[in-house]
This record gives structure tokens, C-alpha cells and sequence, in this order.
């Protein structure tokens, strides 16, 4: 299992996500991005954040 949380990444959001794999989570979070933060794509950079918080 993985999960992420915002507040990981400096986010003011309560959202954390778990998922049985890295490419599940991201999908999630990908949804996530979108449709609270406003954020599509989300950029590599944001990824990078993104992929280093997760666990
Ligand atoms: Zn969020």
C-alpha cells in the first residue's frame, strides 16, 4: 500500500489518498489536482513533490 497527503507537499488540504500501487496513487491524486487545486496538468515539478511525499 501507498499513500500521500497533502499537507505533505505545503497543501492547506485535508485529502490523503492510499491505493495498492505508485500508479494507482497518482491517478488519484491526478483526479484530486483537478478537481480541488484547479491543477491540469499537474507539471513535472509538482510530480517530483509529489513522488517524494509519497509512501
Ligand atoms: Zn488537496
Amino acid at each position: 500500500m501507498v499513500s500521500f497527503k497533502c499537507k505533505d507537499i505545503g497543501m492547506d488540504c485535508d485529502f490523503e489518498a492510499t491505493a495498492a500501487n505508485v500508479q494507482e496513487l497518482d491517478e488519484k491524486i491526478a483526479r484530486h489536482a483537478r478537481e480541488v487545486h484547479q491543477i491540469d496538468p499537474v507539471d513535472k515539478e509538482l510530480w517530483m513533490k509529489i513522488h517524494k511525499a509519497e509512501k
